[in-house]
């Protein structure tokens, strides 16, 4: 059977959760399915905040967000349940955990002190909420659902804020929770998200994290297909608002969809892919508002991919915004070694993770996020290597398609469409599927419709594995 994740937009106001029952009844009369659900879109946002308010002593904000979240959900009971004992059962649970994130916030104010032990606490009432609230919509639809507190389960080691599982205990743990509920014909309701260490501490996998949850989930149980619901077609040849001819791709490999997302593509968690990859379990893209339309299958299967082959060379365009190109040159590089050691080594000490990377003899470009160079710090430790120059505000657009392995003369077909666009960096991935570029972020738009017309023209926009998205 299939684990079903729907993201928060497919559970952020009553009608999108009303969708996301349809589809899993519909799914139930082909089998019994594992539901799991993020917070209700915003609200692990707020969440943040509120800890963050509550960390620096603002106590009156703080409560004040608390009680938008009681009453965003609170509000969701009263539009989909409509018998009253159960509405009044229903708030109780919302209220109970309302009153704990009330407490917690109190808690954390008086203190004066968040830890990332205590954010993962505030951060888990978004799906423990959201959850709640879809289980007794489903139950009082008609469908059997049972909702299990996904922290029995996921059972996580202590890097709060970034946890991951310890997976001998998880499997056994599903074994003995969810095995049973399934073969008795119910349909599994939980979160995605968080987790709890062995001692029971609450923790979270890290922002997106659902996905994983429902990866991770899917391949313990070893079901059939993973399914991730969202509000888009799957994935897309490129962003639909920078061209609008973009199609959604209808099937890609595992290497092509993780290149993706680690590369900007917004719709997969880009450590999603590595659970389904090693239990070689499908991962289906789709569309909560647009059900039937056909979304995006990643997958190894040869037979699969087969019926569906594609010839060209680039399979979609990604962008990343919000970049830094750190520029550093320094005659010491010259026929010495160590220096790029002690270069990195910088950006280790700051945690700073760096993206691309290009190198001559005696300069280094590479790009790292734009809000980390704004540190005096880091730039003064960086100047002591040699000249150090930033540029702001740039963007990498990379194309990717597992076929730019093998073929030749991309490069050529790359600086030629992007003739009239300034190249600030180029870099090809040690991976070989993907070609990536430097550009100012304002000429983000010209350069990837030139690469979208480059590499899909007329044919292959009518091939079969590229859609139309669905209400375009
Ligand atoms: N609710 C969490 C977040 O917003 C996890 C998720 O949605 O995947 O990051
Ligand atoms: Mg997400």
């Amino acid at each position: 059977m299939a684990v079903m994740k729907f993201g928060g937009t497919s559970v952020g106001t009553a009608s999108a959760m009303l969708q996301a029952i349809a589809i899993v009844a519909e799914q139930r009369k082909s089998g019994v399915p594992v539901v799991v659900l993020s917070a209700c879109s915003g609200i692990t946002n707020k969440l943040i905040q509120i800890a963050d308010a509550a960390g620096a002593g603002r106590l009156e904000e703080a409560l004040a967000r608390v009680d938008e979240v009681r009453r965003h959900h609170v509000g969701l009971v009263g539009e989909l349940i409509s018998d009253e004992a159960l509405r009044g059962g229903l708030v109780e649970k919302i209220e109970a955990y309302v009153t704990h994130l009330e407490m917690l916030t109190k808690g954390i104010e008086i203190v004066g002190e968040l830890t990332e032990r205590s954010k993962d606490m505030f951060c888990s009432f978004g799906e423990l909420l959201s959850t709640t609230v879809f289980a007794a919509a489903m139950n009082e639809q008609g469908h059997r659902c049972q909702w299990v507190d996904v922290r029995q389960v996921m059972i996580t080691d202590d890097r709060y804020g970034f946890a991951r599982p310890i997976e001998e205990v998880c499997e056994a743990k599903v074994a003995e929770l969810l095995r049973p509920v399934l073969d008795a014909g119910v349909i599994v309701v939980t979160q995605g998200y968080i987790g709890a260490t062995q001692a029971g501490r609450t923790t979270t996998l890290g922002r997106g994290g659902s996905d994983l949850s429902a990866a991770l989930l899917g391949s313990w149980l070893h079901e059939d297909s993973i399914e991730i619901w969202t509000d888009v077609d799957g994935v897309m040849t490129c962003d639909p608002r920078l061209v609008p001819d973009a199609r959604s791709i209808r099937i890609m490999t595992f290497s092509e969809a993780a290149e993706l997302a680690y590369l900007g593509a917004k719709v997969l968690h880009p450590d999603t892919i590595a659970p389904a990859v090693k239990k070689n379990i499908p991962v289906y893209v789709l569309n909560t508002w647009h059900p039937d339309s056909k979304g995006t299958l990643i997958t190894d299967d040869p037979d699969l991919l087969s019926g569906m082959s594609y010839e060209g060379l680039v399979k979609s365009i990604a962008v990343k915004k919000g970049q830094a190109i750190v520029n550093v040159r320094s005659n010491r590089m010259l026929g010495r070694h160590g220096f790029m050691n002690e270069l990195f080594g910088v950006f280790e000490r700051f945690g700073v993770s760096v993206e691309m990377i290009s190198t001559s003899e005696v300069s280094v470009s590479l790009t790292v996020d734009d809000s980390a160079v704004v540190d005096e710090q880091l730039l003064q430790a960086l100047s002591a290597l040699g000249d150090v120059e930033i540029e702001h505000k740039v963007a990498t657009v990379s194309v990717v398609g597992d076929n730019l392995r093998m073929s030749r003369g991309v490069a050529g077909r790359i600086f030629s469409a992007l003739c009239n666009v300034n190249l600030r960096m180029i870099s090809q991935g040690a991976s070989e599927i993907n070609v990536g570029v430097v550009v100012d972020e304002h000429d983000v738009p010209a350069a990837v419709l030139a690469l979208h017309c480059e590499f899909f023209d007329e044919h292959s926009c009518g091939l079969r594995i590229f859609e139309k998205p669905a209400g375009s």
